[in-house]
């Protein structure tokens, strides 16, 4: 039975893994940098730079409502394949759910293109591991005192850390991911889902407008805007919620609580609550807390495709809490 809290900083005490011994932690290699390089161009820049033609090309390409529902669609599946999937099942295995609910979320995770499921959750639980201490892959709060530092810390944080970075060894941070050949072959086909995720809005807004310039409306606005305004809320998380914010529980990192983010980023800015009970499957922990990512968790554990739903109860909320 998982353990809610991550005192020992451990990733693997509170996901019931032993932690692997004698494994290299990282790994910095000149091919794994050269790739992670290739990726922030196509998977960052270019919906970034999509993004900005989007909008000049308005007159030539208006927005219309295929568009829209394309953006909203397209936004809610790889949004929520990112918090429900990638991070809240696996990276934290807070809940349970069968093999074709998991095999749905990695792929609408894998749409997001943050990274494939292997490198997204090893990265993800050495973040938990080094919270903003040496070794913290993407921590905005180690670049020292001055306001200066803390400028370059955020803008590390925010975007450039994904440019080059040592790569956690997935044998030793996500052994459960890479034992299993289902979820290996999913996370392989990785630019397959990222394809999709921007194909299929295409097609579906070109059916619709029955044009070519539908194609390219779709293809910008539900694949390349809604990857770059997706990922800004990956960034956000990194950044702001490391830097900004409330603090409801203790906590050895300097994570925080910003609410008025959360409808935008599917709960996820309730980070310092996230540290405090990474095993939690709600990260919001109050009733009126915004967390869609957990309410998407209770629908699918009602309709019998996901259980044994961890969340923190009163008392080890209340002992925790500053
Ligand atoms: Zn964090
Ligand atoms: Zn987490």
């Amino acid at each position: 039975m998982p353990s809610l809290i991550d005192k020992d900083h451990k990733p693997m005490i509170h996901l019931g893994i032993s932690e692997p011994e004698g494994k290299q932690q990282v790994v910095s290699d000149p091919f794994i940098h050269r790739r992670q390089r290739h990726h922030y161009l196509w998977a960052n820049v270019l919906p970034f730079a999509c993004t900005i033609a989007a909008f000049a090309l308005l007159p030539v390409f208006p927005v219309g409502w295929p568009e829209g529902i394309a953006f909203l669609v397209m936004w809610a599946i790889s949004g929520l394949g990112l918090t429900a999937g990638f991070h809240r099942l696996f990276a934290h295995n807070s809940y349970t759910a069968g093999p074709h609910i998991r095999s749905a979320l990695a792929v609408a995770g894998s749409m997001g293109a943050v990274g494939n499921l292997t490198s997204w959750v090893a990265i993800h639980r050495r973040h938990h591991h080094f919270a903003d201490r040496e070794g913290d892959i993407h921590s905005p709060n180690l670049r020292g005192p001055r306001w200066r530092d803390k400028l370059r810390g955020f803008q590390y944080a925010y975007s450039t850390w994904m440019f080059e970075h040592p790569y956690p060894n997935p044998a030793y941070y996500v052994p459960d991911i890479i034992r299993n050949p289902h979820l290996c072959r999913i996370s392989r086909r990785y630019p397959l889902w990222v394809f999709l995720g921007v194909a299929i809005p295409a097609v579906a807004c070109a059916l619709t407008r029955t044009s070519w310039s539908g194609l390219v409306s779709g293809f910008l606005w539900g694949g390349m805007v809604r990857l770059f305004v997706l990922q800004q809320g990956t960034s956000w998380i990194n950044s702001f919620c490391h830097l900004f914010g409330s603090r409801r529980f203790d906590t050895d990192d300097l994570s925080r609580n910003i609410g008025c983010l959360a409808p935008f980023v599917f709960g996820e800015s309730w980070h310092n609550n996230h540290h405090a009970f990474p095993g939690s499957a709600s990260f919001g922990l109050r009733w009126y807390c915004i967390d869609p990512g957990f309410w998407f968790i209770r629908i699918i554990s009602l309709l019998g495709l996901a259980g044994d739903i961890t969340v923190p109860n009163q008392k080890q909320i209340e002992a925790r809490t500053v």
